[in-house]
């Protein structure tokens, strides 16, 4: 249930802010809603899910403040991951790197927006498993869940995604085993993920909960 869940919220077919109530789900998946509440408390842990006393849980909507937090930790995490995946890459690594940019690309060839986020977004969390430290990946995952559902909620354009070219720019820097290169370019990418979005409370993208949500 989590990951059928979770795989919707990175197709950006579960927008932020819908609501999951435990009945529907529950007999979605067929379970009781003892399991439904469980789940949904393990995907509020992972910042996933918002719960609120009366109201049930709903798809988690990141305030700006919190986008701007993920961004300056995906700064700091992924260079490390790029430098920790040059030092330990080999063969099958790179066939599996490889395989995931071939996916990306025909994902886009065939305008498969489901599968071109979630696969763009899956490129991250690929490189800090094969990167091969369970920390970074298990932070990865929630980065790049909260990175997706920002996407949804402050996106400029109606394209807004990693684009498969730096994807590879980055995979070959890592093949070439120029650490400093991968970490440069990893950075440059996060600056145009970022810069795609409209993260100043201007005008448009005026954040209401921030504003009328704690009085
Ligand atoms: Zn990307």
């Amino acid at each position: 249930m989590a990951s059928r869940i979770a795989t919707a919220i990175h197709e950006h077919r579960l927008l932020p802010g819908t609501k999951l109530g435990e009945d529907r789900l529950a007999s979605i998946f067929n379970t009781s809603r003892a399991r439904v509440r469980e789940v949904l408390a393990r995907m509020a842990r992972e910042q996933m899910v918002e719960l609120f006393p009366q109201r049930g849980a709903f798809v988690a909507k990141p305030s700006i403040d919190q986008a701007l937090d993920v961004f300056e930790a995906r700064r700091l995490i992924e260079p490390g991951v790029v430098q920790r995946l040059v030092k330990h890459v080999d063969n099958t690594k790179i066939r599996r790197l490889q395989a995931h940019l071939k996916a990306e690309r025909d994902a886009r060839k065939n305008a498969d927006k489901r599968a071109t986020v979630r696969l763009s977004g899956e490129f991250h969390v690929l490189l800090a498993e094969l990167a091969g430290n369970s920390a970074l990946l298990r932070s990865m995952r929630e980065l790049s869940t909260l990175t997706c559902l920002t996407i949804s909620l402050y996106e400029s354009a109606v394209n807004t995604c990693c684009l498969v070219d730096e994807h590879e720019a980055v995979v070959n820097a890592i093949i070439a085993g120029n650490s400093e290169q991968a970490e440069q370019l990893m950075l440059k990418h996060l600056d145009h993920i970022q810069g795609s979005l409209r993260l100043e409370a201007d005008a448009d993208g005026t954040d209401l909960e921030e504003i009328l949500g704690d009085i």
